[in-house]
C-alpha cells in the first residue's frame, strides 16, 4: 500500500470534514500510516510534525504508552455499555476527578461525545433550568462576536464565524450577538487589559439590556482559537462573571479548545480565578484518542431539575455513546499524565521556547501580529503590516504556507491567513525551532508576488 492508492480509493469514497474536495484535485490527502509522539507518518514513509495537536486535541502524542495501556485494559473489562440506569468504573472515576480540577462550585458532570453536543447540552440546561424555576420568559442567549462553540444547529447559531455560519442562517435560532475583546484591534501602546475592559462595556451595556429575557453568555475564556486564534486578557471574564451575578444570567465557559493547559494554567477560567455555571469540555480531555465531552455544572442548577418525577421537569437528553468507557478510561489516564508529571510547569518552559522561536516574526515586513497564550501562538499574515489591510481571501496565502509545510515535513493548517503553533505538551526544544525554520520558510514563499 502506499500513498497514492490510498488516496484515490479515499477521494471515491470518502467526504471529509471542513473541505471543499474539489481542492483534492490539486492537494493529495494524505493517508497516515502510523504516529508517535508528536510525528506522524504515512505510507510513503515521510514524517509530519503534529504542530497543531491534531485539530488540538492530542495533548501527550500519538501512541502515548500510558493512554495506550489504560485503553488496552479497560479494552478487557468493559468497552462501552448504556449510561442511563447503568454505570461503570472508569466514568464515576472521571467525573470525582473533574469536579476535583476544574473550578470550585462545578460538583455535578454530564457526559456528552464531542464539543458541539456538549454546547448544545449547556445551552439546554440553562434554558430549562431557568423553566423549571418559572423563569420562561429566559430564552436567548448572549455569544461573542467572532466566537466557535461547535458546527451543529445549536452550537453554529452561538458561534459568530461568518464562514461556518452564514449558509445556515435561516436554520438558526436568534441570537444576541456582541462586539468582542479580540485584542488585534486594540489601540496601539494599549494594554491586553485595558482594551478588554474597555470593551467589557459593551457587553454590561447588552446585559443590562436584555438580561431579563437571557438565558446564558457564553464565551471561550481567553482565546478564541476557530476565529483566528484572536486573545484577550483575563479580567474581561472577571468582569463578565460579576455582570452575569449581578443581572442573573448564566455563564457558560466554552473550555473544549483552551482546556487542559492550553493556555498555561489548567483551565483558562483559573486565570480570572473564576467558576462558571457552566464548563464545557472536550478535545484535550481523552489525550486526543476518543470523542468524549463532558459538562461540569453546579449543585444549584442540579437540584432544579432534582425532582419527582410527574414533575417532567427532568433534563431528558442523551447521545448513544454517553460517557463511553474506554473513552473515560483514556481521559483518566491523561488527568495522571498531567498529575505525575508537573506537566504546567514544563509547559511554562516550552511556553517561553516557542515564544523564542518565533521572535524573529515580529519583524517580518508581512506580520501584523505575534501573539502567545500559552502553549497557542498565533501569526497573522497582511499584505500591509502598518495599515493591517489584510490579503484578499481568495489568494489563500495561508494555504501556501500548508503546501509547503507538507512537503518539508510539518502540518500546520492555517486558519485562513493565521499561521499558529498549537503542539501537543511532548514538543522538544529542538523540534520547535525547526518547526518555526519550515514556518518562516513557508511564509517567505508564500508572500512571494
Ligand atoms: C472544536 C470546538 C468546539 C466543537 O467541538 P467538536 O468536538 O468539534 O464538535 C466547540 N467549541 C470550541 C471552542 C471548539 O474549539
Amino acid at each position: 500500500m502506499n500513498n497514492f492508492d490510498l488516496a484515490q480509493r479515499d477521494l471515491a469514497v470518502l467526504w471529509h470534514p471542513c473541505t471543499q474536495m474539489k481542492d483534492h484535485e490539486q492537494y493529495p490527502v494524505i493517508p497516515i500510516k502510523k504516529g508517535q509522539g508528536v510525528w506522524l507518518e504515512d505510507y510513503d514513509g515521510n514524517r509530519y510534525l503534529d504542530a497543531i495537536s491534531s485539530w488540538w486535541v492530542n495533548l501527550f502524542g500519538h501512541a502515548n504508552p500510558i493512554i495506550n495501556a489504560a485503553i488496552k485494559d479497560q479494552l478487557d473489562h468493559i468497552e462501552h455499555l448504556i449510561f442511563a440506569g447503568f454505570t461503570h468504573e472508569a466514568g464515576i472515576k472521571l467525573a470525582e476527578q473533574l469536579v476535583a480540577i476544574t473550578p470550585s462550585g462545578l460538583n455535578r458532570c454530564f457526559y456528552a461525545d464531542n464539543g458541539s453536543s456538549a454546547v448544545e447540552v449547556a445551552l439546554k440546561m440553562s434554558f430549562h433550568y431557568w423553566r423549571n424555576i418559572g423563569q420562561i420568559q429566559k430564552t436567548k442567549f448572549i455569544t461573542l462576536e467572532n466566537s466557535y462553540h461547535g458546527e451543529t444547529l445549536g452550537a453554529l447559531a452561538v458561534g459568530n464565524v461568518a464562514l461556518y455560519k452564514a449558509t445556515y442562517a435561516p436554520l438558526l435560532m436568534e441570537v444576541i450577538t456582541v462586539p468582542g475583546p479580540d485584542c488585534y484591534y486594540r489601540e496601539t501602546g494599549e494594554s491586553w487589559a485595558t482594551y478588554s475592559e474597555r470593551r467589557f462595556e459593551l457587553m454590561e451595556q447588552a446585559l443590562q439590556r436584555h438580561a431579563g429575557s437571557v438565558c446564558a453568555v457564553i464565551i471561550e475564556p481567553l482565546v478564541q482559537c476557530a476565529g483566528n486564534m484572536r486573545m484577550y486578557d483575563a479580567v474581561y471574564v472577571k468582569r463578565l462573571r460579576e455582570a452575569c451575578d449581578k443581572y442573573h444570567v448564566h455563564l457558560i465557559a466554552d473550555e473544549i479548545a483552551v482546556g487542559f493547559g492550553r493556555t498555561g494554567s489548567l483551565f483558562a477560567c483559573e486565570q480570572a480565578a473564576i467558576s462558571p455555571d457552566f464548563m464545557c469540555l472536550s478535545k484535550g480531555l481523552t489525550g486526543g484518542y476518543l470523542p468524549l465531552s463532558a459538562v461540569l455544572t453546579t449543585d444549584e442548577i442540579y437540584q432544579a431539575f432534582y425532582q419527582d418525577y410527574s414533575t417532567l421537569n427532568a433534563f431528558l437528553h442523551s447521545h448513544s455513546y454517553t460517557g463511553n468507557a474506554l473513552a473515560c478510561r483514556a481521559a483518566l489516564a491523561t488527568i495522571e499524565i498531567f498529575q505525575q508529571n508537573d506537566i504546567l510547569v514544563k509547559n511554562q518552559v516550552l511556553a517561553k521556547t516557542m515564544a523564542a522561536v518565533a521572535m524573529r516574526f515580529h519583524e517580518h515586513p508581512q506580520v501584523a501580529e505575534v501573539r502567545q497564550t500559552g502553549m497557542i501562538l498565533a501569526i497573522e499574515l497582511v499584505k500591509n503590516k502598518q495599515t493591517r489591510e489584510p490579503y484578499p481571501w481568495q489568494q489563500r496565502r495561508g494555504l501556501k504556507v500548508y503546501q509547503y509545510a507538507l512537503a518539508n515535513g510539518v502540518l500546520l493548517r492555517p486558519l485562513g491567513n493565521v499561521i499558529y503553533f498549537m503542539p501537543p505538551y511532548v514538543i522538544t526544544e529542538t523540534e520547535l525551532e525547526w518547526l518555526a525554520e519550515v514556518a518562516w520558510q513557508g511564509i517567505k514563499r508564500a508572500v512571494e508576488d
